[in-house]
């Protein structure tokens, strides 16, 4: 599932490639992700519109159209894009596309059809840990709000805070120096405060790398360099043996020096 430091640059690279552009004819090719839109709705509702702008919204992409009407793709979890020429065979699985005036296709393509094209725009209210009303102050509440929870959990709770996934909340941790499995209660307010500043840096950083890596490429799940997640049997960046545990009931690396 993409989290969301590919989904920032997804958004990115949305918006370059098709800003501005005019889309001269919609495919709807499977009706379920354009619920409850019919196929015909939808395509008189996106046909002929310019995209003003793409950008992220929570683990949303919003399309803002030259009429002012926002549409919100939630690629879900197995939700991919492509973009490619029109003279060009559509990939198996595609769901809808969109072709633009300049004979380039954006391509919605879902195996599961879990992907979702809707216009209803009425917002998660969950909190987008990039955005600036993530502050210390919320985090911290959260942490004593979940005092029985590991750490890691709360990072991964999705209810609470949207986008971080097993990969980047094993990265926080190490980053922080805490292990993932802490429970919330016994962490002091330092503890709290560099937890708070890794969640933010970890996800700023990754976003930095994903973006030097893909350049541009609105296709595939792509992530930032891993010290610990996914590193089984690894060592961390100093050479110490990782340890795998589960925690939240997902697989999780830590290191058992670095991290206290
Ligand atoms: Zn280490």
């Amino acid at each position: 599932m993409p989290e969301l430091p590919d989904l920032e640059v997804l958004a990115e690279n949305l918006n370059k490639n098709t800003a501005g552009k005019k889309i001269k004819k919609v495919a709807v090719i499977k009706e379920n992700p354009v619920l409850p839109l019919t196929p015909t709705e939808f395509v008189a509702a996106v046909e002929g519109k310019i995209i003003k702008s793409v950008k992220r919204v929570g683990k949303q992409q919003l399309f803002t159209f030259d009429d002012g009407k926002t549409l919100l793709l939630h690629l879900m979890i197995h939700g991919e894009l492509h973009y490619m020429k029109e003279k060009e065979l559509l990939p198996a699985y595609t769901v809808a596309a969109f072709y633009f005036v300049d004979k380039k296709v954006l391509v919605f393509k879902d195996h599961t059809q879990w992907l979702k094209l809707r216009f209803d725009t009425r917002g998660e209210s969950v909190m987008d840990p990039l955005a600036p009303e993530f502050t210390l102050q919320f985090f911290r509440k959260l942490i004593q709000d979940m005092p029985k929870n590991a750490v890691k959990d709360i990072l991964l709770n999705q209810e609470k805070i949207t986008g971080i996934g097993s990969a980047y909340a094993d990265e926080i941790c190490y980053n922080a120096k805490i292990r993932p499995q802490t429970v919330a209660g016994g962490l002091e307010e330092k503890n709290i405060k560099i937890l708070f500043h890794s969640t933010v840096d970890t996800l700023k950083t990754a976003i930095k790398q994903i973006r030097k890596k893909i350049k541009g490429k609105i296709t595939g799940e792509h992530s930032g360099d891993f010290s610990v997640h996914g590193k089984k049997k690894g060592r961390c960046p100093l050479t110490h043996k990782l340890e795998t545990v589960s925690v939240a009931g997902r697989g999780t690396e830590y290191c058992p020096k670095c991290q206290k």
